[in-house]
C-alpha cells in the first residue's frame, strides 16, 4: 500500500505555514495545519500517517528519525516563505536518507514561486490546492501526465497542466485521530480540544496586502460540511474551530449551516473568520443561536481613504455598527489591524489604536506591514529596484518601513497599542468576568503574559 506521511517540519519557532500564508504565532498559540487537516481526509484510500514537529516540538534529529522508521512512498511536507531556507537543508536531508521518498510541497513560497522551488533536486513536486484531488492521481501513479493542481517532475522535465477551476470542494471527514488534537490551541478558545474544519477555501476579495485572494476560490460541499459537524459533535467534540479566511462570506450557506445546528440540537462552540460587510443583525443573532462565541475581524486601519487605497472595500461606519451588534447580540470580536502600511503617517496609525478601543473588541490583534508572497501590493513594490523584498519577513516580529515614520518610531506606536489596548483595568475586569471554562482562563493569562513580554521588548 502506498504509505503517504504528512509532515509540518521542525521549526525554530511557532512557525504557522498552514493555508498558504506563513507567520510566527505572536503569542502561546498554535492552530492545527489545515492543509494537512484536509489532505487527512482526502487521503483515506492510503496508509497516511502524520508527523507534525512543531507542534509536539521535536528536533530535525528527532523528525529525521521517525521519517525513516516510516519510510513513507511519499511525503507531502508543509513549507514556507519564513523558513524556507532551513525547510529545504531538512529536506535535503530527508532525501539523501530516502532516496525513493518522493517530496511533495506545499506553502506560500511555493504556491507563489513554484518554477523556482520545483527546481530544487530534493522536490518531486508541489501541490498548489490542498482541497484537490488530483492528489489522488498523482499519488497512485506519478508518472501520469495529465495531473491538474500539481507542478511535477516526469524525468527532467517540469511539467505543469494548470488547474482545475471549480466552485465547490469536498474531503469526506478529516481523520483527525492522526492528529494530536491536545497540542493545538487558539487563544480564544473555551476548550482545550478544538476540532478544525474547513467550509471556504481561498477568499473572493483583493485587498491588495493580502494574497489569500490570489489563490482562487470555492466553497465546501453544504451536505458534507453538515455531515462533517454532525460526525464532530457524535465525536464529542465540544467545539469547532473554522479555519476559513471568511465563513460570513456566503450568507445563504452560513444560514444554513447555523440552521442544521439549531435543528440539530447540536451544542457545540465555534469560532470563526468574517468581513465586516457580508453580516447583519439576523446572520449575526443566527450565528450566536447556533454556538459563534467569537467572530475574527480584519478592520485593518483606522481611516477610511487607507482603507479605500488597500481595496479593503468596507467602511469605518460598517466596522462600527458590527462590532455593537456582536456586543448587543453577545458575540466576541477580535480586530485585527495593520500599523505602518505603506504611506501611514502619524495621524494615521494613531487613528488605528484609538478605532481598536473605541468599537470596544474584545481582543486586539496588531500586526506590522509585511510584503505577503503573492500579493498585489508585494508585485508592485517588486517593481521598485531601490527595495530589498528578499529577507524572510516575519510578520510577528519583522516589517518593512514604508512610511516617512522612523522604525523606532513604528515599534514606539506599535508597543503602545498593545499596551494602551490590553492593560487597561475596565478591560481586564470585564475579560476575567466573561470566562467561562478554567481552561479559557488559563490560556489567556498564558497569552496576556506573552504579550506583556512582547510590549516590553
Ligand atoms: S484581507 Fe481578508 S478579505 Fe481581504 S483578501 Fe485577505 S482574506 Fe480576503
Amino acid at each position: 500500500m502506498n504509505r503517504v506521511l504528512l509532515l509540518n517540519p521542525p521549526a525554530k519557532n511557532n512557525l504557522q505555514r498552514d493555508f498558504l500564508c506563513s507567520s510566527s504565532s505572536k503569542a502561546d498559540y498554535y492552530w492545527p495545519p489545515i492543509d494537512l487537516i484536509v489532505l487527512s481526509g482526502l487521503l483515506k484510500e492510503f496508509e497516511v500517517r502524520v508527523i507534525d514537529a512543531v507542534a509536539s516540538k521535536i528536533s530535525n534529529r528527532e523528525t529525521l528519525s521517525k521519517i525513516k522508521a516510516m519510510n513513507p512512498d511519499s511525503i507531502i511536507c508543509l513549507v514556507s516563505s519564513i523558513g524556507f531556507n532551513e525547510e529545504m537543508s531538512f529536506l535535503k536531508n530527508v532525501k539523501d536518507s530516502l532516496q525513493n521518498s518522493r517530496i511533495i510541497l506545499i506553502g506560500d513560497i511555493a504556491f507563489f514561486e513554484k518554477e523556482k522551488v520545483i527546481k530544487n533536486k530534493f522536490v518531486d513536486a508541489i501541490l498548489l490546492d490542498f482541497t484537490s484531488h488530483q492528489i489522488i492521481e498523482y499519488l497512485k501513479n506519478p508518472e501520469n501526465k495529465k495531473i491538474k493542481d500539481i507542478c511535477y517532475k516526469l524525468g527532467s522535465a517540469v511539467v505543469f497542466n494548470g488547474v482545475l477551476k471549480s466552485s465547490e470542494f469536498s474531503y469526506g471527514m478529516a481523520n483527525l485521530e492522526l492528529f494530536n488534537l491536545n497540542s493545538y490551541s487558539i487563544p480564544y478558545s473555551i476548550h482545550k480540544k478544538i476540532a478544525p474544519i474547513l467550509f471556504n477555501y481561498g477568499c473572493p476579495y483583493k485587498c491588495s496586502f493580502c494574497a489569500s485572494g490570489n489563490i482562487g476560490y470555492k466553497i465546501r460541499n453544504l451536505s458534507e460540511s453538515k455531515q462533517e459537524i454532525m460526525h464532530l459533535y457524535k465525536k464529542g467534540f465540544k467545539e469547532i474551530f473554522i479555519r476559513d479566511f471568511n465563513f460570513t462570506t456566503n450568507k445563504a450557506f452560513v444560514m444554513d449551516i447555523c440552521t442544521f445546528i439549531i435543528k440539530n440540537n447540536i451544542k457545540i462552540s465555534w469560532s470563526c473568520e468574517g468581513r465586516v460587510d457580508n453580516v447583519d443583525r439576523e446572520s449575526l443573532q443566527l450565528m450566536k443561536k447556533a454556538g459563534c462565541y467569537l467572530i475574527f475581524f480584519g478592520v485593518e486601519s483606522g481611516k477610511q481613504e487607507r482603507l479605500d487605497s488597500f481595496q479593503k472595500r468596507t467602511s469605518i461606519t460598517q466596522i462600527k455598527k458590527v462590532f455593537g451588534l456582536c456586543r448587543e447580540i453577545g458575540i466576541k470580536t477580535l480586530a485585527s489591524f495593520v500599523l505602518a502600511l505603506p504611506g501611514d503617517t502619524m495621524e494615521d496609525i494613531m487613528a488605528t489604536i484609538n478605532l481598536s478601543k473605541e468599537i470596544e473588541a474584545d481582543y486586539a490583534s496588531f500586526n506590522l506591514y509585511v510584503p505577503r508572497y503573492g500579493s498585489d501590493l508585494r508585485k508592485k513594490l517588486e517593481k521598485n529596484s531601490e527595495l530589498d523584498l528578499n529577507s524572510r519577513f516575519d510578520s510577528s516580529k519583522e516589517f518593512i518601513n514604508l512610511t516617512s515614520l522612523s522604525e523606532e518610531e513604528i515599534l514606539n506606536l506599535y508597543r503602545y497599542a498593545i499596551k494602551s489596548f490590553y492593560f487597561r483595568l475596565p478591560y481586564l475586569a470585564k475579560q476575567a468576568i466573561s470566562m467561562r471554562t478554567w481552561f479559557q482562563f488559563k490560556t489567556h493569562l498564558l497569552n496576556g503574559l506573552s504579550l506583556f513580554k512582547k510590549s516590553l521588548k
